[in-house]
């Protein structure tokens, strides 16, 4: 057996709504904060329903995943954070209201004080509603800064999941040296690779490398635009280097019409979305289940 055979792929679903999206609502602008939008939307469950999907298609496999909630929407819909614990499921931070926490300059819309407040207030949502201690952060939107990582390891908890290192984007304030896609103990005060000398890991995500150029095949949108061939060769490649990891949004299988009036920057962005989506994400656990587990599980396994 190839050493890198024992390398896990970590199963994860970022539980939240299209209008999540930062060119939806976002914190600096008043007219498009989260609070203001929701009194317009019509259908705030539209996600929901699609998380009970994700619940049959990982039973089938017999795998077991980590849920990122945005915590405020946990809470409207406690019923169904609850029932995503009791199948076994880990349940881990995605923020408190899904805001992005780097502006587009890479300087932090939150200083420290208000992040750890609001951070801490949406860990003690999740861990209120399933009784269980989070000990998983994923930033809203990828943005990830190092001030942010030495927050998360203040307020105990274990790991991060946001770092993407690829050729298109760096939604970090760091250059991300001596990264690729494998975990490491990020630097002090920054996200470039450190010493094993802190209570913090950061589980980047897959890409794809080929020649000089790195895609990104975590999941997600890429998943929904560049089908699962991508992914699955991307994360084989990755598998190669160290653990890996894979996410979806409930959203994404979702069948129902988005108000894209509502997302004019970024019309064309929910054009591929339900079953075609649902199919490729079943190939991929298809594929992967055999050797997929949640964050918690390799945490106690290996570190
Ligand atoms: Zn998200």
């Amino acid at each position: 057996m190839n050493v890198y055979m024992s390398n896990k792929v970590l199963l994860s679903v970022d539980v939240e709504d299209w209008y999540h999206g930062p060119t939806v609502i976002s914190p600096k602008n008043t007219l498009k904060s989260l609070e203001n939008f929701l009194m317009d939307a019509v259908d705030v469950e539209r996600a929901f329903r699609y998380v009970d999907v994700c619940l049959e298609l990982f039973d089938k496999n017999k795998t077991k995943a980590t849920f990122f909630w945005v915590a405020e929407y946990a809470r409207r819909f406690d019923y169904l954070i609850k029932r995503v614990a009791s199948h076994g499921h880990e349940i881990a931070c995605h923020g408190l209201c899904h805001y992005s926490k780097l502006d587009n300059n890479k300087f932090n819309v939150y200083n420290r004080t208000e992040f750890y407040k609001r951070t801490l207030q949406a860990k003690n949502i999740l861990e209120d509603l399933t009784g269980t201690s989070v000990i998983g952060y994923r930033a809203p939107n990828a943005y990830i800064s190092g001030m942010m990582i030495d927050v998360l390891e203040e307020l105990e908890f274990q790991y991060d999941s946001s770092v993407s290192l690829n050729s298109l984007y760096n939604k970090t304030d760091s250059n991300l040296n001596g990264v690729d896609t494998s975990p490491y103990y990020p630097a002090i005060g920054g996200l470039d690779k450190g010493y094993k000398n802190r209570k913090i890991i950061e589980f980047p995500w897959p890409y794809l490398e080929m020649g000089k150029f790195k895609i990104q095949c975590a999941g997600g949108p890429f998943l929904r635009f560049f089908g699962s061939s991508l992914i699955k060769a991307g994360i084989n490649q990755s598998l190669k280097r160290g653990h890996t990891t894979f996410y979806f949004h409930p959203i994404d299988i979702c069948k129902d019409e988005i108000p894209i009036n509502f997302d004019i920057k970024r019309p064309f962005l929910w054009i591929i979305k339900g079953d075609v989506v649902k199919k490729r994400i079943i190939k991929l656990l298809d594929n992967f289940a055999p050797i997929s587990t949640n964050f918690t599980t390799l945490i106690n396994e290996n570190y």
